[in-house]
């Protein structure tokens, strides 16, 4: 394939940005992605990590957009099974009849009615059953399996309330623990890519751009906090410009130019044939919401979840998930409340909170977590399409949660917009916003990412090669087995089948010096990870480290010991002077403090049978 000569700016390096700058070379152009923060930062670390149909957009009459997510919930557990496990849903029920008047409601677009019209006891078992049958019948042809009707109680089922929740509907979706990790594969396989085609492909995370009249691209590096920051400024021509901001959409393009705003609703060129007086008209792009999640240490709440993730109504009747979140966490989500500051700022409040735990003990009561075992919570913002109704009267959750592409005509060269979007439909949005704009680069559109695995994908007896290689380097670094065992396993749960470049990366020792530890203290990652990441990941700093590419901000055995080796590793690689470890590490800790409510313990705790043992 010959590389073209024209080179696309994508601005923001979340999902959508990644999938874009992807699926743009694999037509062959060159792109440069630009980040004001780290890949993944933004909603699509904040989320709930599902990657689902939207069994609740039926009712507001979304069937395209359900069948499209369906479709690409199929295609991505078969593209990165590695990182998108199905689960199995179960969907409490208090009684047969309920909630037929309300859905009809939702369905002719009557929000308030249809909260008027829920009733005391929400949707009853015939809704609930309607509605899943629809959801089989738009994923004709997926391997997973299809709904059932229950009764509460059952075998392995979760230990919802039965005598206030008798019946349950139970329903495939899956899940994506990483989002983050799945961003950086996307981005490793747009690199893989460039080097295949001659395309140059350049990420610039922590740096912002600013879009001259003349058409020209500044490209600027952002301070960061310990770390060396880049000094140099990079100017280019681009072809076109995409804004992946998400919810920063709107403050954007203010910042790029001020030619940003569409002039009209009619300026949308909605290929996603979503523009119809939804973009308003006025200056604003996106209407986003703040979503909060809990995630919870309560063993027993874990063992009543068993291996479903549930979904149910809070008291008000919003949506809320108690699902697992690895084999010792429970994830709860989520709120939905109309949100206008810097997103990088929203936080949980501790409203927020007690509605979350109020939500799980109604389902949960024996089992009902308090506020002490909420290890940490975190907040994002979702970004919407503005539409009147999120400042009236209507239900933030009513918003669609379609995409669309918006093009600004004013720009002195082609830009867009994207608005909105999931976690599920990245690749089908980056499909057809990367035909857009080729289209108007008049560049034929020569592969697509449709049938194309993620770097890291493995399963089954791939998955066992795998995680068998990792094993036999943790192995030959001296770890004894059952250690071993535990690092080829959390190493391969994370990278894929690029575990086994990470645990080999155990036994190099590039710089001629023995590592201070082969692990993490109390934890069961390689230290070698650290300086893989930083090499081969474009992370920058412990926060990239720790939140976004090892996921130990989410590790219950994190603790301040393990942060400080993380930063070893930035001294190591000549990341971080010796002397700014203690600084670099206490405001990371007040971080997570201040941030996710995480009070993190000074001394690793040594897990059963463990600790580094070297035979
Ligand atoms: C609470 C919540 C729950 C959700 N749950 C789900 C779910 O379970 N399943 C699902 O499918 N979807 C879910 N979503 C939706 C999904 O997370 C988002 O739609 C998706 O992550 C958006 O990705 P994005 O790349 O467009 O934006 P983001 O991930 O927000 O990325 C935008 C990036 O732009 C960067 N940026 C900001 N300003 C600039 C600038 N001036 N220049 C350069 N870069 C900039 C940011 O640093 C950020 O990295 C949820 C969203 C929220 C908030």
């Amino acid at each position: 394939m010959a590389a073209n000569k024209q080179t696309v700016v994508v601005l923001g390096a979340g999902i959508n940005g990644a999938a874009l700058a992807r699926e743009l070379l694999l037509s062959g152009v060159s792109v440069v992605v630009v980040d004001s923060g780290d890949i993944a930062c933004g909603a699509t670390a904040w989320s709930t990590r599902l990657i689902h149909g939207g069994l609740r957009y039926l009712e507001y009459g979304e069937v395209g957009l359900v069948r499209e997510s369906l479709a690409e919930r199929d295609r991505l557990l078969r593209l990165a099974p590695h990182l998108v496990k199905p689960l199995r849903f179960y969907l409490p029920v208090e009684g047969r009849f309920g909630g037929l008047w309300a859905a009809g409601a939702r369905l002719v677009g009557c929000e308030s009615l249809a909260r008027a019209w829920r009733g005391k006891h929400g949707r009853g078992s015939w809704t609930i059953a309607a509605g899943l049958t629809l959801y089989d019948l738009l994923s004709f042809g997926s391997p997973c399996p299809r709904h059932r009707m229950v009764r509460a109680g059952g075998v392995g089922l979760p230990s919802v309330d039965k005598r206030a929740f008798p019946l349950a509907g139970m329903y495939s979706d899956a899940q994506l623990l990483y989002p983050e990790r799945f961003t950086v594969e996307l981005l490793l396989d747009a690199a893989q890519i460039a080097a295949e085609s001659g395309a140059d492909f350049i990420i610039k995370s922590h740096h912002t751009a600013r879009l001259l009249l003349n058409g020209r691209l500044q490209i600027r590096p952002v301070t960061l906090g310990f770390e060396p920051s880049d000094t140099s400024v990079i100017e280019l021509r681009p072809a076109a410009v995409v804004n992946a901001t998400g919810a920063w959409v709107d403050r954007t393009l203010d910042l790029l130019a001020d030619w940003g705003q569409p002039e009209s609703p009619a300026t949308s060129t909605g290929f996603f044939a979503d523009t119809s007086g939804e973009s308003s008209g006025a200056a604003h792009l996106i209407a986003g919401t703040k979503g909060s999640h809990l995630v919870v240490h309560s063993p027993r709440l874990r063992e009543a979840l068993g291996s479903y993730g549930v979904y149910a109504e809070a008291a008000d009747g919003r949506p809320v998930f108690v699902l697992p979140f690895g084999d010792r966490l429970v994830l709860v989500g989520t709120t939905d409340i109309p949100y206008a500051g810097d997103p990088a700022e929203a936080c949980t409040d501790e409203a927020e909170i007690s509605y979350l735990l109020a939500a799980v003990a109604r389902l949960f009561p024996a089992a009902a977590p308090d506020r002490h075992s909420v290890q940490q919570h975190y907040c994002g913002v979702r970004p919407l399409p503005f539409v009147r109704q999120v400042l009236g009267r209507s239900a933030p959750a009513s918003v669609s949660r379609r995409h669309m592409l918006v093009r600004h005509p004013r720009a002195p060269l082609p830009a867009w917009s994207i608005v909105g979007g999931k976690l599920t439909t990245c690749r089908s949005l980056a499909e057809g916003a990367a035909a857009e704009v080729l289209n108007a680069l008049h560049v034929p559109v020569q592969r697509t990412s449709v049938e194309r695995p993620l770097p890291g994908a493995c399963q089954g007896a791939s998955r066992d090669q795998a995680a068998a290689s990792a094993l036999d380097s943790a192995l030959r670094a001296g770890l004894s087995v059952s250690v071993a065992r535990r690092v080829a396993e959390e190493t391969t749960a994370l990278f894929g089948a690029r575990s086994r470049l990470v645990c080999a990366a155990m036994n190099a020792r590039p710089d001629g010096l023995p590592p201070p530890n082969l692990l993490l203290p109390g934890l069961s990652l390689p230290f070698a990870a650290v300086g893989f990441c930083l090499r081969e990941e474009w992370a920058r700093n412990l926060e990239d480290l720790i939140e976004r590419r090892l996921m130990l901000l989410f590790d219950e055995r994190l603790s301040v010991a393990a942060i400080e080796a993380v930063a070893q590793g930035l001294v190591r690689e000549q990341r971080l002077l010796p002397e700014q470890v203690g600084p670099a590490v206490a405001a990371y800790v007040s971080t997570c403090k201040k941030r996710y409510g995480r009070t993190l313990r000074q001394l690793p705790v040594a897990p059963q049978g463990s600790s580094e043992s070297v035979e």
